[in-house]
């Protein structure tokens, strides 16, 4: 029997995958798994039980419909797929009504590379993937994220460490696919580090051209995927300042260089970066002029909710103002991603960096 997928399927992942990375469109990644969450929560004072998760999610999924002009997918935790708003409506039917396309990260976390040099890590969440994504397709998933996660030191990202992360990407891909779920590929070269801008061009150019080579070699569907990578920036404790022009050219050159035009969408991580940073990068990329035959668009966590959590503090008569700071962003957001965005929308939690050392999801 064919084990490839049939042109229905494919048509299905391809209509997905468009719909994610419509114009001025992104993704609200809030799929921070149950400590993530807790840390999060910590900062504004709220205890991390699943009552208070659950309500901070229904805040999100509450936002005016409005946000659907700039929302089209929303990452889910495990747990959150399967929770209700107070009215006992399923929080999956909540994003639908919006237009919105529920997703739900798959992995199990970041795990250390035994025998490697210091840093080196893989991903792990293989065993059971397949029965986990036929499940998640059935209660109303569409999509899918892995994170895999590589460092920038003077002896890393190792050539292992790359091959075996893009291998379990690849690997993640294809069972995705087979199960109708679009995967979201992100290999995140993370932005610890006093490198400059220039080492992580050579470091992401590397990391993505072994991600597209093991992609290619599983015969991954590429049309029916999307590309999560870090912006190219240089590292957090670099000296040396560069201009959100720079960020975008090193970027889009970058993109050029390794990622098939048969992809239909490169949705960035924020990394840390402020909301605001996050924004005028988002800009500068799809201002810079060239060759960019994909949507380049967003699909933030930290960037996206951390005025949010800021206005909301936990407190029932925040909330209003919390969804309207999520307004914001969704909109600067989406107008960034057409190269439209001048600046200035700064909401609750300012131009603060949301940089966080090795960072977990
Ligand atoms: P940040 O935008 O906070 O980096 O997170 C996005 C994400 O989903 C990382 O896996």
């Amino acid at each position: 029997m064919s084990q490839y997928l049939t042109i229905e399927q494919k048509a299905e992942l391809v209509d997905t995958a468009n719909k994610i990375v419509a114009p001025g469109k992104g993704i609200l990644a809030a799929d921070e798994s149950t400590g993530t969450m807790g840390k999060r929560l910590a900062n504004i004072g709220v205890e991390n039980t699943d009552e208070n998760r659950r309500l901070y999610r229904q805040l999100l999924f509450t936002t005016d419909p409005a946000i659907g002009k700039n929302i089209s997918g929303v990452i889910l935790f495990h747990e959150t797929l399967y929770q209700k708003a107070d009215d006992g409506t399923p929080f999956v039917d909540l994003i639908k009504q919006k237009g919105i396309i529920p997703g739900i990260k798959v992995d199990k976390g970041v795990v250390p590379l035994a025998g490697f040099n210091a840093g080196e890590c893989t991903t792990q969440g293989m065993d059971d993937l397949g029965a986990r994504c036929a499940k998640y397709y059935q209660d109303g998933a569409r999509f899918a994220k892995w994170r895999c996660v590589l460092k920038i030191t003077d002896l890393t990202p190792s050539d292992a460490a790359m091959r075996e992360n893009a291998h379990i990407l690849a690997r993640y891909a294809s069972i995705c696919q087979q199960n109708g779920l679009v995967p979201i590929v992100e290999p995140e070269v993370l932005s610890d580090g006093s490198h400059n801008l220039a080492r992580c061009q050579f470091v992401t150019e590397k990391v993505l051209s072994y991600c597209y080579r093991a992609l290619n070699d599983n015969h991954v569907f590429l049309e029916g995927t999307l590309l999560k990578p870090n912006m190219v920036m240089p590292g957090q404790s670099c000296p040396v300042k560069y201009t959100p022009e720079q960020v975008g050219q090193a970027t889009v050159i970058t993109l050029q260089r390794t990622v098939p035009p048969a992809m239909p969408g490169v949705t960035f991580l924020s990394g840390g970066q402020s909301e605001e940073e996050a924004s005028l990068h988002l800009n500068a990329i799809n201002a810079c002029p060239g060759k960019k035959p994909w949507a380049l668009t967003f699909s933030y966590g930290r960037a996206l909710q951390a005025s949010v959590l800021q206005a909301w503090k936990g407190k029932p008569e925040n909330v209003k103002a919390a969804q309207d700071e999520l307004l914001r962003r969704a909109q600067a957001n989406g107008a960034a991603s057409q190269g439209k965005y001048g600046g200035g929308a700064t909401g609750a939690a300012g131009g603060k960096s949301l940089f966080v050392a090795d960072h977990q999801y």
